[in-house]
């Protein structure tokens, strides 16, 4: 039987189509952004304690309160935000359900959505399947800066969301106090809502400062603003997250989660509300992996790559074009056959602009994955 698709030029995303090749050939997996290495031990044994106690039917449907309890203790505690626990916060089974419940609560059929490219891949579909329209802006390639006059000029009565993500996947940029201040200006006194990813908020480098939409009124006020407990806790397996966002948007946000997933994993998140109690894990995650960072880029000094500046997440951009001249898509399947390394091109998160000749890498690896990942790649 047929049906007439919803998202006729989606295909199978590219992080199944990198990782089952990475399996299927052997090759070391920097592709898919997961670590390699284990979460804490204590917080596995938090999970089946919750699990023997008999933590282990539905949570409730906005999140266990302890964990929201947590969460908005976080955002007090790191940006100075207010989020009330019970009308603010609800966790999620994962960050991208999250950004799928924010777009569906707010997107109507004919709205403008601004999105940047390079976006992650849910984010188009999300804007398409509710019948928006996405306005792709392109960040180019090598400094990815937001191009704000080209913003302000994108805007028109319809736009009804920007989505932002900060740190950048895959370009590894980050908002700084001036892009703020630019977006502030653009949607102060405007209806436009904001969908923040900021799922790497916890992966930031060089001493830079996470300017999370909740540290501004103008801009908390109108934004969903996604977390991932994945990222942060090494779990990405576990696939919990979770939105703050005003108690309006809440409200309809949680109107689309209720009927999506309900709730998320209950013993889970009792563990993580402990873990996130205790401050436990995110303090330090920014230094673990910049040192990891900088072990990748020691290993590949002297070599025909060229790194990019990475300045958040776990993924480094490398310049290929001394090496070849094939498109991206062409040499990360190459490079995974022939070379024993998979990556992620960067053509699966752009929408109008031609690919620069780079491939993402995820350096949430084990020092020894990533020293053998080296040696493969200096012989290019
Ligand atoms: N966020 C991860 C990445 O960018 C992928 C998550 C997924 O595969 N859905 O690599």
């Amino acid at each position: 039987m047929n049906i007439t698709s919803k998202l006729p030029s989606v295909g199978t995303t590219i992080f199944t189509v990198m990782s089952k090749l990475a399996a299927d050939t052997g090759a070391i997996n920097l592709s898919q952004g997961f670590p390699d290495f284990d979460c804490d031990p204590a917080l596995v044994d938090a999970v089946a304690r919750h699990m023997r106690e008999g933590r282990n039917q539905y949570a409730p449907m906005q999140g266990v309160p302890a964990l929201r309890q947590a969460i908005a203790a976080k955002y007090q505690s790191l940006h100075g935000a207010a989020y009330d626990p019970d009308t603010e916060v609800t966790v999620t089974s994962g960050g991208t359900e999250g950004i799928f419940d924010a777009v569906a609560a707010v997107v109507h059929p004919g709205d403008e959505v601004i999105v940047f490219e390079p976006c992650y891949d849910s984010y188009v579909p999300a804007v398409e399947v509710s019948g928006g329209k996405a306005v792709v802006i392109s960040l180019r390639y090598p400094d990815y800066a937001v191009p704000w006059d080209e913003v302000r000029a994108a805007i028109t009565p319809r736009t009804r969301m920007i989505m932002l993500n900060s740190p950048l996947n895959p370009a590894a940029v980050i908002l700084d106090a001036d892009d703020i201040a630019a977006l502030v200006r653009l949607v102060d006194g405007t209806p436009i809502t904001i969908m923040s990813d900021e799922v790497y908020e916890h992966i930031i480098f060089d001493g830079a400062r996470h300017e999370s939409m909740a540290r501004h009124d103008v801009l908390r006020a109108r934004s969903f603003i996604v977390g991932s407990f994945g990222k942060t806790y090494h779990v990405t397996g576990w696939k919990v997250g979770y939105v703050v966002a005003p108690a309006a948007l809440t409200t309809e946000f949680r109107k689309l989660h209720q009927f999506v997933t309900f709730s998320t994993n209950t013993p889970i998140q009792y563990a993580l509300a402990e873990f996130l109690t205790e401050k436990r894990g995110y303090p330090e995650l920014s230094a673990f992996y910049q040192r990891k960072r900088d072990l990748f880029l020691e290993l590949l000094a002297g070599s025909k790559w060229k790194p990019l500046k990475s300045r958040g997440t776990y993924f480094q951009l490398l310049d290929y074009s001394a090496i070849t001249d094939e498109k991206d898509m062409d040499f990360a399947l190459r490079l995974t056959k022939e070379h024993g390394v998979a990556s992620i091109p960067t053509s699966a998160f752009l929408y109008n602009q031609s690919a620069p000749k780079v491939l993402r890498f995820c350096f949430a690896k084990k020092d020894e994955t990533l020293k053998t990942a080296a040696e493969r790649l200096v012989t290019l």
